[in-house]
């Protein structure tokens, strides 16, 4: 019974009410600390840790051997192929093949592509821009007539919550009413955030 009860939910849950962890603002970033960081959390985003290790490795050189880059940082060879590769994908990373002689066995030879990531930045800021406006538009559609379970399963607007006779539809526990207010001027302030951010990398990115 209860299974069956759990797929009608999930199914709801696609196209009707939204889970509150996709609502709920996440912790602001100290200041000052995305701009820095944007090589490495991009590159990190993209290929992990070892992405970071290889970039910051091939930065400022050309055509790096793939055994040097996994000899040198003392990476295993098959996680430097899938980070190259997957830093490929992104464009962040090129490269050229060459057949080794004596062994007869084709070697790749990598570059890092700097310039690639001031456009993957702006990218996934656009992105992160869209997805915060389409929660600021649902949330405006909905002003101050959520209503949120205690434990935190489901956000509902009225009508969904008429539906379900005010009870979580994942847990049954009584809804409670909630003020968006606070997390639509959460998402606005972020969105100017993101907005400056990406007006003044334009600026720079012009100026240069
Ligand atoms: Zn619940």
């Amino acid at each position: 019974m209860q299974k069956v009860y759990k797929g009608e939910m999930q199914r709801k849950a696609k196209g009707k009410y939204f889970c509150l962890h996709l609502t709920m603002p996440k912790k602001a970033k100290k200041k000052g600390q995305g701009k820095q960081q944007n090589v490495p959390e991009v590159v990190h985003t993209v290929s992990g840790d070892p992405g970071v290790t290889i970039v910051s490795f091939l930065d400022g050189k050309k055509n790096v051997s793939e055994f040097v880059i996994s000899d040198k940082l003392n990476i295993d060879m098959q996680t430097v192929r899938n980070t190259l590769y997957k830093l490929h994908t992104h464009h962040l990373a090129t490269y050229i093949r060459k057949k080794d002689r004596q062994k007869g066995w084709y070697i790749s030879y990598w570059t890092f592509n700097k310039p690639r990531v001031k456009e993957l930045v702006k990218n996934m800021m656009k992105q992160q821009l869209d997805k915060l406006k389409e929660r600021l538009d649902k949330e405006e559609k909905n002003k101050g007539i959520f209503f949120i379970c205690s434990k935190a399963c489901a956000k509902l607007d009225f009508d969904q919550a008429t539906e379900f006779e005010f009870k979580c539809p994942e847990c049954g526990t009584l809804l409670q009413q909630q003020e968006n207010a606070r997390t639509i001027e959460h998402l606005r302030g972020k969105i100017r955030e993101i907005e400056s951010d990406m007006q003044s990398c334009a600026k720079k990115a012009s100026a240069a």
